[in-house]
This record gives structure tokens, C-alpha cells and sequence, in this order.
């Protein structure tokens, strides 16, 4: 799939110093490939590739980060501006305002019609949805169902079987009851055929709505790009909706569409449930498309602190049990050195969520620091020797409690003791096996 190309893409550039001419046109050639097999059509990769390359050769690698690091954040960049940059809303300016909602059966219309009509209750709007698909008897219950659920009105009509007839009474009937958006599904069609062109096409023109949303099922690759083709080269629709974008999808036909059809996405559906809907953000769907880009670079963050040779020497240390207050305070300068903690968590996928609301400050280490900067060049090595007149003398000096230098020696202490248990492979299996 893409994200293995894209992860053997970037592999081409790791390790290497800087970006140059070879290494950018190797790496280029492997996404363009990675593009064209998720359904991007050659031209906007083309196109994509070569803007990259341009931006990434012209840049200054003399900064930190490294070829990998800037190579991704130029991509994301290029990738976002692709999808329209910026967030594009609705035109909800007219009262009322009229929107069609349009696609292929089972793309997620009437789930969509739903979910848009909560989005727009909280935003403190008044709508109306209209039970449009007059082939499926089920679809009108699954729109009034979904109304109850969201307290949310519904116009429907079992008897009519005339979709243009029944998406006028409705926008009567909304406009009689104050409501300031009318939301009008629509019935699809297992796939594209004229009857289906012509009958959405003679709703459009009757009720001249303001928006029309065209439904797609981000799973069905190259066909979404082909059916947003055909739809909006009779609809001239306003904007797209992606749907179950749950689940493993990319997001890879997002970036195709938008390329054919150059209409703004203005949702994503990722789930069955009416909350399940969010506004399209390009520069999140690039995060979403380059997919593991922010682990890359966090990894490699990680590994420019930590040479080696370094390691090495620590691991020989740890083994000896001579891992003293000298490397825990390496140990905690190289942490800091990585960035901010709460930064650095958010970039693991599934963390960076979990993290909003956890605040981990730089000055986490503070008391620490202050405590081993306390302690003489004997006692830093030799930690075995800090007892209590020595606590005291340190808990004075830095400015902390007896207690928090005590417990300060025990962690140390524990941690040797792991540490140890670690370095020798017996000794670790045997304690995994008596873990609960
Ligand atoms: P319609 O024929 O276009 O009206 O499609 P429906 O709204 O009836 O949806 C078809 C199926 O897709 C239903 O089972 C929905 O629950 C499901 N569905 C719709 N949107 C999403 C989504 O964003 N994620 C997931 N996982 N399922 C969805
Ligand atoms: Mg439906």
C-alpha cells in the first residue's frame, strides 16, 4: 500500500547527511510511484514531485533537523496546499439554505445527512432533512430514525414516488416551519447510469439549492476518483464528503479527487455513529496521508542524540553496575534535548490525543537536576555512599527536602537494578516470564 512506498521511500533518505540532487530524485521517483498506485493521476504527481524536489534542493540543511525531517515537512506542506490548503465551509448564508445531497448507493448519504444535521443543530442552526430516496421504503425509517436520534426534524412522503415533487414539498414545509437549512438525501444508484444523472440533475434545477455535497466512499479508490468525475461534470457540485475514512483508508482519494475535480472536500466521515463527522482540514489529511512522516521524524530526532559509540559505552557501564549519577544526568540532559516532552508524545500516533489533556512541563526534571548538582564528584559516582549526613548536606544545597533526596536514591536504585536485569538477556527473559 502506500504507506509501505512511502516508508521505503524515506528509507532512501535516511542516513544520509544532506539533501542533494541523487538522494531528492531517488526519493522523488519512489513517491511518485507510491502516488500513482493510490489512484493520484500521473499528472498532479508529477507536478507534486517536482515542486517538492525544487523546494527541498533550494532549502538550508544547515539547521538541526535533518534531510529526512525537512523532506517530510516540505511534503506535508506541498500535500496540504494540493487539497486546498485551507478549510473551506459551507455557504450558509441563505435562509433557507438549500442543500443537495448527492452519490452512489451505500456511499453514506443518508448517514451523512444525519450527521450533518446535528453538526448544524450545535451550531445553533434550525434544519429540516428531506427523505429523498423514493426507492428504498427503508431508507425514509433510516432518516426518520436518524432524526429522532438527533432531534432533528424530517419531511417525508411514502406516498409520492416523484423525487422532485417530494424535495419541494419539503423545502415548502421547511420554509413554513422557520427552519433555515434544508437538508435534501437523495436516492443513488448501485452505479452511474442516465436515469440516475437525469433524475438528480432535475432535482438541482428545480430546487436550486445553494450547496450540493457529493457523497463518496473513500474505500473504493480509482472508482471514487471516476464517479466524482461523472457527478460533478453534470452536477457542477459545491463540494465533496468523504466517507468511512475509519478503519485502515489513507486518504489517498482525497488528494485524487481533488486533483480531478478541483471541488473542495468539506467533510470526512470515520464512523457509523452521528458524532462520527469532522470538517476537512487539508494539512491534517497530508499528516494522515504521509501517515508515519511524524514517527520518522521522531525516530530520527531520537537518533541524532544518541551516537552510538555512546550507547555502547553506556550499555558496558550498566552491565558493570557502574551507572552513577554522572550518566542519569546525561540521560536527562539527552531527553531534554529531544524537545518538549508533550511535542515529542504527540508525535506517537494514538498518544497525541491522549496527551491534550496531560501536562508534562520541561521543568519536570528540575528537582532532580538540582539534587544531583548538589552532590560531589565522589558521591556521583560512588552513590552508594550518600547517607544521611550526606542527604542532608544535598537536601540543603539544592534546595530540597531530605525526603525527596531519599527518594530520589531509591529510584536511582530501582533503576540500576532493571537496568542491570536488562543487559543480561537470561536474567531479563526470566524476569518477563514472572511478570503476572
Ligand atoms: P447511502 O446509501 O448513500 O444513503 O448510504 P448510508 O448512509 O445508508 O450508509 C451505508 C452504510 O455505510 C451504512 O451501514 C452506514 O452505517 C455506513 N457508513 C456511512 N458513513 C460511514 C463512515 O463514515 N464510516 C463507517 N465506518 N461507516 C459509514
Ligand atoms: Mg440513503
Amino acid at each position: 500500500n502506500l504507506q509501505d512506498k512511502l516508508d521505503r521511500a524515506f528509507k532512501v533518505l535516511k542516513g544520509q547527511g544532506n539533501i542533494t540532487e541523487i538522494n531528492v530524485a531517488e526519493t522523488m521517483k519512489e513517491i511518485r510511484k507510491a502516488l500513482l498506485d493510490a489512484d493520484v493521476n500521473y499528472k498532479t504527481a508529477k507536478t507534486f514531485t517536482d515542486q517538492v524536489k525544487e523546494k527541498a534542493l533550494g532549502s538550508n540543511v544547515l539547521t538541526s533537523i535533518s534531510p529526512g525531517q525537512l523532506l517530510t515537512k516540505i511534503m506535508n506542506d506541498e500535500l496540504a496546499a494540493l487539497m486546498g490548503g485551507e478549510a473551506t465551509e459551507l455557504d450558509l448564508k441563505n435562509n433557507p439554505t438549500i442543500i443537495l445531497i448527492a452519490g452512489l448507493n451505500g456511499a453514506g448519504k443518508t448517514t451523512f445527512t444525519g450527521k450533518l444535521a446535528l453538526h448544524l443543530k450545535s451550531k445553533g442552526k434550525k434544519p429540516l432533512m428531506v427523505a429523498g430516496d423514493v426507492y428504498r421504503p427503508a431508507a425514509v425509517d433510516q432518516l426518520q430514525v436518524l432524526g429522532e436520534q438527533v432531534g432533528v426534524p424530517v419531511y417525508a412522503n411514502k406516498e409520492s414516488k416523484d423525487p422532485v415533487a417530494i424535495a419541494l414539498e419539503g423545502i415548502a414545509e421547511g420554509k413554513r416551519n422557520n427552519n433555515n437549512v434544508i437538508i435534501v438525501d437523495t436516492a443513488g444508484r448501485l452505479s452511474i447510469d442516465e436515469a440516475l444523472m437525469n433524475e438528480i440533475s432535475e432535482v438541482k434545477a428545480q430546487t436550486k439549492p445553494h450547496e450540493i455535497l457529493f457523497v463518496v466512499d473513500s474505500m473504493t479508490g480509482q472508482d471514487a476518483v471516476n464517479t466524482a468525475k461523472v457527478f460533478n461534470d453534470r452536477l457542477d457540485f459545491t463540494g465533496v464528503v468523504l466517507t468511512k475514512l475509519d478503519g485502515d483508508t489513507r486518504g489517498g482519494a482525497a488528494l485524487s479527487i481533488k486533483s480531478v475535480v478541483d471541488k473542495p472536500i468539506k467533510f470526512i466521515g470515520t464512523g457509523e455513529k452521528m458524532e462520527a463527522l469532522d470538517v476537512f482540514y487539508p494539512d491534517r489529511m497530508a499528516s494522515r496521508i504521509l501517515g508515519m512522516g511524524d514517527v520518522v521524524s521522531l525516530v530520527e530526532r531520537a537518533q541524532q542524540q544518541f551516537d552510538e559509540k555512546e550507547a555502547a559505552e553506556l550499555q558496558k557501564k550498566i552491565r558493570k553496575n557502574k551507572f552513577d549519577f554522572n550518566d542519569f544526568y546525561n540521560q536527562i540532559q539527552q531527553i531534554k534535548k529531544m524537545g518538549n516532552m508533550k511535542d515529542l508524545m504527540g508525535m506517537i500516533p494514538g498518544v497525541g490525543k491522549m496527551m491534550k489533556n496531560v501536562d508534562i512541563d520541561d521543568d519536570a526534571f528540575k528537582g532532580v537536576e538540582s539534587i544531583i548538582q548538589s552532590m560531589t564528584p565522589y558521591e556521583k559516582e560512588n552513590p552508594d555512599v550518600i547517607q544521611q549526613s550526606r542527604r542532608i548536606r544535598i537536601a540543603k544545597g539544592s534546595g530540597n527536602k531530605v525526603e525527596d533526596v531519599t527518594k530520589l536514591l531509591k529510584q536511582f536504585e530501582d533503576m540500576r537494578k532493571v537496568m542491570k536485569q536488562f543487559s543480561n538477556p537470561a536474567a531479563a527473559a526470566k524476569m518477563m516470564r514472572n511478570m503476572p
